[in-house]
């Protein structure tokens, strides 16, 4: 998903450039950190490559290259506060691409006591898949994409003896794949390296782009669908279908709380909900074999014990040995549709040649970012299509202490906290951790000078956190532009503000309670306490001055859903209960964009059994 070609700057563009590297992190040239930013935001689908050299231009136009480094830093730091939402979203690019690229070098990373890579594993199992050349294809149902929804739904229907074909656009990924290496594993695995955001640069977007979708590169946390959810969706959620569907995926991907050895991040949560006498219970999680120890702490980049049940190493083998032909490095462009009825796909691939698929019915399971935008690229007019997006927006508050937490290590999230889960009519949000490499904390800290962001990243060793995942009731929208950009608008309603604000409180009384040093919110600007009478009401006082606007605060996403919601009627929804869109027969989703509304829980469990109850049925029908 390049958006230009990225590696042709003018002189003075590089100067400019090398200068910022270096103003970020000095002795980031001799790196070749600038080139390693070029290459990111080359692959960032939410940067073009006029955006990059016009910033690169003002910066120019302004000398920037030639002040001396103490006027460059105020100048970033002035970018980073500033009353523009447009120059905080640069400022915050530009940040962590350098940054991220700085801290992938071996010598940085032995500096400041991270062990980086894990190497390859000693005795990865062989691919057990067989890819399929990319070529035209005929084929009863063509499943587009192969993480929690097509790697379910394409076993599903292979398994009814339908001849099935997945189209995935990422590349084909094993154990041998998976060495732990952190930027690495984003360029490989995720969509536009992990560095796509919403338009306003407010929200990141983490999703997986590799054979087994996000499931790849996932937690493992494996909710099954709240039952009171259940009963505000309604519709097919009532009924014991989608009950034998839930037990049918939790027992493929391997669910079960046997897997918790607490991390040392882990292990400070319980302290601190312990202690205020708050909610904490094991995680439920989707592996065999778990090792819980150093190797799961890297399990976002791919497990290399092929412990995670991931669809990679259930779902798509089963689809395989049931016959499916997977096809990779392809995606998908636009559905076919003749008669107000989806023929096939057009897709290409990564060298650009054009592949046709012919089907009696398809599937889409991009997830809730890409799903709609080829929808909306196969012309679809429903006016639900691309709306009602919910992101599950996580922030984190992060703490010091004086043992030694190594925050990378250990199993990914083997508890978690439902303490602030219901705040307002089942609105709420969730307490959990998760491992923190380099990068992770990178996205969440501040830069307020070159020197004091070096030494935060230096406590990398000795720092825990807890992450605040909210239920959100707002919404936002995935629209394809003029331009043919995929642009995600989203920002966060006030009363998730609300939420999002409990939970800094909340998570900051967790690590006070477990011993903390200091107390850290994930603002642009440093806002941190140690632990003392009045102290924290001082900082929550600074939190609520300072804000959640766009570029204020460090937001993730990492749940993508709704997009393309199933209902009752076309007035409501995209598609109905069974997942055939409104506007196209034989057009079918089956993945996050199905959610009728945020579930406020992970939701990898729940879509999987959407698409294992609506691929049933689907096959009922074909068969
Ligand atoms: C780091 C991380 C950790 C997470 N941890 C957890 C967790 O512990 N528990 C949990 O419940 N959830 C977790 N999630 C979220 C969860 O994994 C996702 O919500 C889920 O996998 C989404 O399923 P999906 O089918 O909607 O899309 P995905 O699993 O993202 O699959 C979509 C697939 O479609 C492919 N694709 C997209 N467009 C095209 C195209 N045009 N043509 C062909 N192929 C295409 C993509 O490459 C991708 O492989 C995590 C997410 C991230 C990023």
């Amino acid at each position: 998903m390049a958006r230009g070609s990225g590696s042709h700057l003018s002189r003075s563009q590089r100067r400019t450039l090398d200068a910022i590297c270096d103003t970020f992190a000095p002795g980031s040239v001799e790196l070749g950190v600038p080139d390693q930013v070029v290459e990111l935001a080359r692959l960032n689908p939410s940067v073009s490559d006029g955006e990059l050299r016009a910033l690169l231009a003002f910066f120019t136009l302004r000398s920037f290259a030639r002040r001396p480094r103490a006027r460059r830093e105020r100048v970033l730091v002035a970018w980073c506060d500033s009353r523009l939402a447009a120059r905080r979203a640069a400022f915050q690019a530009l940040r962590k691409g350098v940054l991220l690229s700085f801290y992938s070098h071996e010598h940085q990373q032995q500096r400041i006591g991270y062990p980086g890579k894990l190497g390859p594993p000693p005795t990865p199992r062989e691919p057990r898949i067989t890819i399929t050349q990319a070529r035209d294809l005929d084929c009863d149902v063509c499943v587009v994409g192969s993480g929690a929804g097509g790697g379910v739904a394409a076993a599903v229907l292979a398994q009814a003896g339908l001849d099935v074909v997945v189209l995935e656009a990422g590349p084909a990924v094993s154990e041998a794949d998976f060495v732990g290496d952190e930027l690495d594993a984003y360029r490989r695995f995720y969509w536009g390296a992990a560095a796509a955001t919403t338009a306003d640069g407010g929200i990141g977007l983490l999703t997986g782009e590799c054979l087994g979708g996000t499931t790849t590169v996932n937690w493992t946390t494996a909710f099954r669908t709240p039952d009171a959810l259940r009963r505000e969706w309604g519709g097919p959620f009532l009924d014991e279908g989608f009950t034998r569907s839930l037990d049918a995926v939790c027992e493929r991907s391997g669910v079960s709380t046997d897997y918790n050895t607490p991390s040392t991040r882990d292990a400070i949560m319980r302290r601190g909900l312990e202690s205020l006498g708050w909610h904490v219970a094991p995680m439920p999680r989707n592996v065999r074999a778990c090792d819980q120890g150093t190797v799961c702490g890297y399990c976002g980049f791919g497990c290399q014990l092929g412990a995670k049940q991931s669809t990679l190493v259930t779902w798509l083998e089963d689809a395989h040995a049931a016959g499916a032909r997977i096809v990779v490095e392809v995606r998908a462009e636009r559905v076919r549709v003749e008669h107000g009825r989806a023929t096939g796909v057009d897709a290409r691939t990564r060298r650009g040649e054009p592949v046709s698929v012919r089907a009696r019915a398809i599937v889409v399971a991009c997830g809730a970012l890409r799903t709609p935008e080829l929808l909306l690229r196969s012309g679809l007019r429903n006016a639900n299509v691309g709306r009602h997006l919910h992101l599950h927006p996580v922030t984190g508050v992060s703490a010091l202490f004086d043992e030694e937490v190594r925050p990378w290590a250990g199993t990914t999230q083997a508890l978690y906290s439902d303490e602030h889960a219901d705040l307002e009519g089942g609105y709420g949000l969730k307490y959990e951790t998760g491992p923190i490499h380099p990068g992770v904390l990178i996205v969440f800290s501040p830069w307020r000078g070159a020197a004091a962001s070096d030494s935060l990243i230096a406590e990398l060793p000795r720092l825990s956190g807890v992450g605040i995942l909210v239920r959100d009731r707002g919404s936002g929208e995935v629209r394809v532009s003029r331009r043919g950009r995929l642009t995600v608008r989203y920002r966060l309603a006030e009363d998730d503000v609300r939420r999002v604000r409990v939970g800094v409180e909340g998570a900051a009384r967790i690590l006070e309670a477990a011993g903390a040093k200091r107390v850290y919110s994930a603002h642009a600007r440093t806002l941190s306490y140690e632990p003392g009478p009045g102290r924290r009401d001082r900082f929550l006082a600074e939190v609520d001055r300072e804000g959640f606007e766009p570029g204020r605060c460090g937001f993730f996403s990492f749940h993508h859903l709704g997009s393309a919601r199933l209902g009752a009627s076309p007035r409501e929804s995209a598609c109905s209960w069974d997942g055939e869109t409104w506007d196209v027969r034989g057009l079918y989703v089956m993945d996050g964009s199905s959610f009728p509304s945020a579930s406020g829980v992970n939701p990898m469990i729940t879509i999987e059994a959407i698409a294992h109850l609506n691929a049933s049925r689907l096959a009922a029908a074909m068969t």
